[in-house]
């Protein structure tokens, strides 16, 4: 217990450093952070559209939403239990700003190099079982990622900031790509999910919800 308070007070701490982080005169926004969730499990996206800075908080909008009801659908864990209970990190925390044709801008080499020291430093303090990367940029962070194809659907073992981790890849479910609406994408999107769902580090915070609920219940009827 004592270590587990050790730990979410190193966890605040570096949760109130990254916030104030100006590292990128580039970006477009300052970090968006999902707060100091001590977790096994890690959720890594890729960097903030232009509404999460305005929500402050990450997948905050529509691809959001198909993440959430993913985690619903396959897990059983609602939007605010996948909030409360999994430490979301990106590859940049900060908006990069527009392209000139309207898109998003992928963050630029140094950015993801200025940025990694922060998703370092919250792997050596979580020390997670598993690590979700949601979308290609993410994925490329620990794996060969040239083909959602040969990783989405799989589960690897990882490492990186001197830890081992299993890490289940996932699309990214922004509307922008079908991949994951049509075949194979589908097929493999559903057995990235079903990997997660059975995985011990998912499966015991689906234990801490279902205990939670029926001490709320009998709460209710005390
Ligand atoms: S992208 Fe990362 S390193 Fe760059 S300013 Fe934002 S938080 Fe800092």
């Amino acid at each position: 217990m004592v270590a587990r308070s050790r730990i979410q007070a190193r966890l605040d701490d570096h949760v109130g450093q990254l916030v104030q982080c100006r590292r990128c005169p580039r970006m477009q926004s300052t970090p968006v952070s999902g707060g100091a969730v001590l977790s096994d499990v890690m959720l890594i996206g890729q960097a903030p559209g232009p509404r999460e800075p305005v929500l402050e908080r990450p997948f905050a909008h529509t691809a959001g939403k198909t993440l959430f009801r993913w985690f619903e659908e396959f897990c059983g864990l609602n939007e605010s239990t996948v909030r409360s209970t999994i430490y979301f990190a990106a590859v940049c925390r900060c908006f990069p700003g527009k392209t000139p044709v309207g898109g998003d801008r992928v963050p630029a080499p140094d950015e993801i190099r200025n940025c990694s020291t922060w998703m370092n430093d919250e792997i050596k303090i979580l020390r997670p079982q598993l690590i979700i990367p949601v979308g290609r940029l993410a994925i490329a962070q620990f794996i060969d990622c040239a083909k959602l194809e040969e990783v989405i659907g799989r589960k690897f073992r990882s490492g990186r900031a001197q830890h081992s981790f299993d890490l289940i890849p996932l699309p990214h479910p922004s509307g922008a790509s079908p991949w994951h609406k049509v075949l194979p994408g589908k097929k493999l999107l559903e057995r990235a999910l079903n990997l997660i769902a059975r995985h011990p580090a998912i499966r015991a915070l689906q234990s801490e919800r279902r205990l939670a609920r029926r001490t709320q219940r009998s709460q209710r009827l005390e």
